[in-house]
């Protein structure tokens, strides 16, 4: 009895040195959708996808961007479209197929103060920001319906969403809205076991980051109110959208998940 515990105890040992495979993401055999993955957290999303072993559909409207990237990684699959346009984006779709995971990233700031904002730069926030996620993920949802597949989204939103900034009237409104879409998509689409969250990063210093953020005062208004004390990196909201595509979070659902290192809690 005593020898069984001994051998038991030191299987248990050697085990725990071994890097856990429960804690790895494999995304084998699926097929990933991701908007604005041109630049910034949507390329390096694609990017980390396709190591994870997805199949990848990058999507985004500047076909430059779309050709390096695909020097970069040969297998993914590149679509040009600007979301902003509806019929253009159905009949891009059309020809992606069928997909398992989707990551709506691509979005616009227009940043003006209130009370200069045009309505051409309502519509055209609203358009890309709320607009095109809830188009694309209609297209990619009915088709996880169809095959009963179930599936994975996440929307990337913005700790914008639950904070005003200056300037940032309509982005902070497209985002808000973008949360309630998350929660009411989680909700209806739950029954098909189709999952939908979102991250919600503070700044990070993308292009779209740089334009908000690159003086250096202004930026330490923003850190100074965050308790780690730092932007984010793109690497922090990839590895966040990663954990909420995987099944290492099958019971999550219709969360708005910050990435702000505590911005939203103070
Ligand atoms: P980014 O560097 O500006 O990249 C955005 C990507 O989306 C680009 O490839 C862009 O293409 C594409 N895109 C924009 N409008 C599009 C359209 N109409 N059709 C197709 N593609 C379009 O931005 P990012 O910082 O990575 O932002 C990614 C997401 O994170 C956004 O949803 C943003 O709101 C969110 N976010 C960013 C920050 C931040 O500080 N950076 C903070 C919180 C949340 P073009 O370059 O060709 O326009």
């Amino acid at each position: 009895m005593s020898v069984l515990l001994l051998v038991t105890l030191q299987l248990i040992s050697a085990d725990s040195t071994r890097p856990d495979p429960t804690m790895e993401i494999s995304f084998a055999e699926k097929r990933a959708l991701v908007t604005g993955a041109g630049k910034g957290i949507g390329r390096a999303t694609a990017l980390a996808l396709a190591r994870c072993g997805a199949k990848v559909t990058a999507l985004t409207r500047t076909q430059a961007d779309l050709n390096s990237l695909v020097q970069e990684c040969a297998s993914i699959t590149p679509v040009c479209v600007d979301l902003a346009d509806w019929g253009a984006t159905e009949a891009a779709l059309q020809e992606v197929g069928p997909i398992d995971l989707l990551v709506n990233n691509a979005a616009c700031a227009n940043l003006q103060p209130f009370l200069d904002v045009t309505p051409d730069q309502f519509e055209q926030s609203f358009n890309v920001n709320v607009k095109a996620v809830l188009h694309v993920s209609q297209i990619v949802a009915r088709g996880m319906k169809a095959r009963r597949s179930g599936g994975s989204i996440v929307n990337v939103s913005s700790q914008a969403s639950q904070c005003a900034l200056r300037d940032h009237a309509v982005y902070c409104a497209t985002k808000a809205a973008l949360d309630m879409l998350t929660k009411v998509m989680a909700l209806e689409l739950g029954p098909h076991q189709i999952r939908v969250n979102s991250v919600n990063p503070t700044v990070v210093m993308t292009e779209m980051g740089r334009l908000g953020w690159s003086d250096p005062e202004k930026a330490k208004t923003m850190t100074s109110r965050i308790p780690l004390g730092r932007f984010a990196e793109v690497e922090d909201v990839v590895n966040s959208i990663l954990f909420l595509l995987s099944d290492k979070s099958n019971m999550t659902n219709g969360v708005t998940l910050p990435v702000d290192g505590g911005f939203l809690a103070c």
